[in-house]
């Protein structure tokens, strides 16, 4: 089977609103999902990518959401823009994981599980552990530029020099970016 391309999304703050970037939505009457979110990941399958959401849900180890929980949001957001698969990492920074970004293994996973040609593919996401966690698994990233992009998180400060492909203030442009850098393959 032809190995694919995949577009990686990451979930709060890209695909839904994540209340100004510090919190993601514990209940489904939180979630807000972005006015473009379905539009740009039609827009993705349209191009041959599989669209993939890669989610850190810390708040379920620390015992402020249940997994159930987390998994039906997740699974609504996926439902609700059409994407492809979702990946969900309930663990915190303690827990040694191997799938909490900016560890790549939710990518890796995505990988094995769907023939995803990681080369050719890319990520969207709002923090710098997507940008860690893409350039891990060889994955080209644009970063969703927030005010919130580069603040340290429980994983830490970002290493120095890590950089994103792109950058961009919307969705909507980050995907304009992704499209513009990749031909068409068949
Ligand atoms: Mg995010
Ligand atoms: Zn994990």
């Amino acid at each position: 089977m032809a190995r694919r391309r995949a577009v990686f999304l990451d979930r709060d703050g890209v695909l839904n609103e994540s209340r100004g970037g510090a919190a993601s939505p514990h209940r489904m009457e939180d979630l807000q999902i972005s006015s473009e979110a379905r539009d740009v990941v039609n827009r993705i399958q349209q191009r041959g990518f599989l669209t993939v959401i890669v989610t850190n849900q810390p708040d379920v180890a620390r015992g402020q959401m249940t997994l159930d929980d987390a998994l039906e949001i997740s699974d609504r957001v996926r439902s609700a823009t059409g994407a492809d698969a979702a990946y969900l990492c309930a663990h915190d920074s303690g827990d040694a994981c191997s799938c909490r970004k900016p560890k790549p293994g939710m990518l890796l996973q995505a990988a094995r599980e769907h023939s995803i040609d990681l080369v050719g593919s890319w990520l969207i996401g709002d923090r710098w552990v997507d940008v860690a966690a893409a350039k891990a698994a060889g994955v080209r990233s644009v970063l969703l530029e927030r005010e919130y992009s580069w603040l340290p998180t429980s994983a830490g400060p970002p290493p120095p020099g890590l950089r994103p492909a792109h950058r961009a203030s919307t969705l909507t442009g980050c995907v304009d970016l992704v499209l513009a850098e990749s031909v068409d393959e068949d």
